[in-house]
């Protein structure tokens, strides 16, 4: 049994490893993008059909389904800086309404 719940607890730990590997680098190549390139939140000109599905593949919606759940609200959004129309996301390249919202949602955290 032992063994059993052992073998258990490290595939959650490999798991969690590679999604969290594979996050860190989604951030980075969301990075890369020059979000005041956009004209708007909907501007997805400059992002090539990888990206545009990566977006959809994460069920992003423009207008939140869930009322208290938006981008603007979540930890991995990108604030707009003062040369941006709009913010963006640590998951994929490309601008981001504030009012939107994907399956990724995650509670921002406060800073300490
Ligand atoms: S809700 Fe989804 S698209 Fe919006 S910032 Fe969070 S992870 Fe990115």
């Amino acid at each position: 049994m032992k063994r059993r719940k052992a073998i258990k607890d490290l595939m959650g730990i490999l798991f969690g490893a590679c999604a969290f590997s594979e996050v860190v680098s989604c951030a980075e190549k969301a990075k890369e993008y020059d979000l005041s390139m956009a004209e708007n939140c909907g501007d997805l000109e400059g992002l090539d059909d990888a990206e545009i599905s990566k977006r959809n593949q994460l069920g992003y919606t423009e207008e939140t389904p869930i009322e208290e759940n938006t981008c603007g609200n979540c930890q991995l959004y990108l604030p707009p800086k003062e040369d941006q129309p709009c913010g963006g996301c640590q998951l994929f390249k490309g601008p981001v309404y504030e009012k939107a919202y994907c399956t990724y949602w995650a509670p921002r955290v406060a800073n300490t």
